[in-house]
């Protein structure tokens, strides 16, 4: 605390990121990353834009890319907007077109970014309950509020809804925007991308750092009708005219075109998730429907936080999240096939050990 802080700031609860070690090497199953790296014609690409050229500022505007996401997704440029990680984008989003307009909704357990954005912009905030399976039930989003977030997939349950869900959603509250982030739907679930040229209040926010294997480049982008694009980009140009730099512009733009690797990587994650998940499930977990990069667990005999410590023991890092609902789980993100087969020889000796 400081006497020279705006009053604001004695009160943020700042987002608590994934550790990210460097004293030990573990096995780092705790912040989502991809196991696969990004695509190599990307990377070539980034070598060769690390040239004389960065003595310029970058392109603004992010042409380019934005050329190329929303040919890909058989739109216009002016339906996309393009951000530092996509972290940057909600945030623009909350500020852009949630002030002054009545609370934000958003699921009890989602994203705990969501809350923060909140409390930087002083908006009021209602937490739906998510059935006791972690469910959504879309007919909860209505009546009066300020806007509506839905991750799709949700972290950290990984569970997906339908599009029909996210449709029925957008049809009960044409009057505010409906923000669907979608960090994890190239793992499996449906995009709402589709809606947007008949829902003028539909954002769509999706990143490279998960299916693209980026995290470390900070690149995300946003889906929506013109009107929308265009508040997202009097926000950023009244904050950072220059968000990504032009070896991120340049790797995103590589990354995107290179089909091949993007299919082959989120094909080995999709494989490896679902063996793990079985995995789990035969030693005894619960672990919910992930059509995600991560799998959401948790053990009748061992509780969250001592699997966490114990795992931790053996050289495996993991997410817990503290709090009623989500104490006695663990999420862990999927690695390689090696990573994922050690995660469970892990898992099997912990409990051996906590039941003996
Ligand atoms: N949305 C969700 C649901 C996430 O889990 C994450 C990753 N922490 C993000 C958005 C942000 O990802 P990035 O800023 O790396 O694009």
């Amino acid at each position: 605390m400081s006497r020279f802080w705006s009053p604001f700031v004695r009160d943020l609860v700042p987002y608590v990121p994934g550790e990210q070690p460097k004293d030990k090497v573990f096995i780092k199953l705790n912040t989502n990353e991809n196991p696969y790296g990004p695509s190599p014609h990307a990377l070539e690409v980034i070598r060769d834009a690390a040239g004389d050229d960065l003595r310029r500022y970058p392109d603004p505007m992010a042409t380019d890319l934005r050329a190329a996401i929303s040919e890909g997704l058989g739109l216009t440029e002016d339906h996309v907007f393009i951000g530092n990680g996509s972290d940057e984008v909600l945030a623009h989003a909350f500020n852009g077109f949630f002030r002054d307009k009545g609370p934000v909704l958003f699921p009890d357990v989602t994203y705990s970014f969501y809350p923060t954005y909140c409390r930087l912009f002083e908006l009021a905030s209602h937490h739906v309950p998510l059935d006791e399976d972690f469910r959504l039930d879309p007919e909860d989003y209505r009546g009066s509020c300020g806007g509506i977030v839905i991750a799709n997939p949700n972290a950290p349950t990984g569970i997906a809804i339908g599009l029909d869900e996210i449709a029925h959603v957008l049809s009960r509250n044409p009057d505010r925007v409906v923000l669907v982030d979608e960090a994890y739907v190239d793992f499996g679930s449906e995009s709402a991308v589709s809606l947007v040229p008949e829902h003028d209040n539909l954002l769509v926010v999706q990143t490279f750092s998960k299916s693209r294997s980026l995290a470390g480049m900070r690149v995300g982008f946003a889906v929506g009708q013109p009107h929308l694009i265009e508040g997202l980009l009097r926000v950023k140009d009244s904050f950072n005219s220059y968000p990504l730099d032009q070896l991120a512009l340049a790797g995103a733009k590589a990354a995107w075109h290179d089909r091949n690797w993007f299919e082959e990587t989120r094909k080995l994650v999709m494989t490896d998730r679902d063996a793990t998940a079985d995995a789990l499930s035969g030693q005894g977990f619960r672990v919910l429907p992930s059509k995600t990069n991560f799998l959401f667990a948790s053990h009748p005999d061992i509780s969250g936080a001592a699997l966490l410590e114990a795992l931790r023991n053996e050289g495996i890092l993991v997410r817990h999240f503290r709090g009623t609902r989500t104490g006695n789980w663990l999420r862990i993100s999927v690695g390689t096939k090696e990573e994922c087969g050690r995660l469970v020889e892990a898992t099997g000796s912990i409990l051996s050990r906590a039941t003996a």
